[in-house]
């Protein structure tokens, strides 16, 4: 691939897998789902992710589409300037941590919308941005996924007393967009460990990032649908690392976004590979990141 030019500089991109990753994952759901590809497609929406996705869609991978990625690029990682003008910049890291923090500022999945129910209160109504809901299994499956979601994504409400005498509920609530990200880690049993020995949730200890690996699983295990406050999403996609997986957050090694495409087969989007492969919905992946669509 030709170099991109910014600033009269020659950019020269190093291990862009994760960020390839990510883009392809949701590319096919752009694709595929009309009611996310209309999302995506609103003229709305600005931001340089939204623009790559549409014209990665409506016209495959162009200059036009390079020209975006190095732009996004570039702007995120650091710079090594080499010499004639060539500045490498290299793309290695953590697709769960630095690409979705970094990449997704405006594709957001939902607003967490914190207010009071009185009108005259003072305190200050505030609108939280989500990017992505984080999913910690225990196990090496998807078991508890919809009741984590409730969980997470229930309404909460507090007494608002104290602030200023209000006797209004200040309540949490959680509103979705079209789209809904799931980080996906895996704590196993033994790594986790207790207050003073005592079991439970409440007396749980913080957890090293060092721990976190990911949910080695088939395909076929993911839940195709999840609902979410009567809402359906349909499964459109992951993101899986291949490498070492003991300590994934900081093990080098390479992402491959793998998709579920509308006729119910796999594919594996591989950027090593030049085009995408068909792969059993039995292949076992170190899933990191999961893309489900709102289907009504
Ligand atoms: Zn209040």
């Amino acid at each position: 691939m030709k170099c991109r030019i910014i600033n009269n500089n020659k950019i020269e991109l190093l291990n862009t897998c994760a960020f390839d990753t990510l883009v392809q994952l949701f590319a096919c759901a752009t694709t595929d789902s009309i009611q996310f590809g209309n999302y995506i497609f609103d003229d709305n929406k600005s931001g340089l992710f939204y623009e790559l996705l549409r014209c990665i869609t409506k016209n495959g991978v162009t200059n036009k589409v390079y020209d975006l990625r190095t732009n996004i690029l570039y702007h995120i990682f650091p710079h090594d300037e080499l010499l004639r003008s060539i500045v490498r910049v290299g793309c290695h890291c953590d697709i769960r941590e630095i690409m979705i923090n970094k990449v997704l500022n405006d594709v957001i999945m939902a607003d967490e919308i914190h207010r009071c129910s009185n009108d005259q209160c003072q305190r200050i109504m505030k609108k939280v941005p989500v990017k992505c809901i984080p999913y910690s299994s225990r196990s090496e499956d998807f078991g508890d996924l919809q009741v984590h979601i409730d969980d997470l994504i229930k309404p909460s409400s507090t007494l608002c007393a104290g602030f200023n005498n209000c006797e209004g509920i200040w309540t949490i609530e959680t509103v979705l967009k079209s789209h809904v990200l799931i980080e996906v880690s895996n704590i196993p049993e033994d790594k986790l460990f207790y207050k003073d020995a005592k079991i439970g949730e409440e007396n749980l200890l913080d957890v090293s990032e060092a721990v976190f690996g990911d949910v080695v699983c088939s395909l076929e295990s993911i839940p195709i649908k999840i609902t979410i406050m009567n809402e359906h999403f349909i499964l459109r996609g992951a993101a899986v690392f291949i490498g070492n997986r003991s300590a994934a957050r900081t093990g080098i090694g390479h992402y491959v976004a793998v998709a579920l495409r509308n006729d119910g087969h796999w594919e594996d989007y591989d950027d090593f590979k030049h085009k995408p492969v068909s792969i059993p919905k039995s292949t076992e992946c170190g899933v990191q990141i999961l893309l489900y669509t709102r289907e009504t």
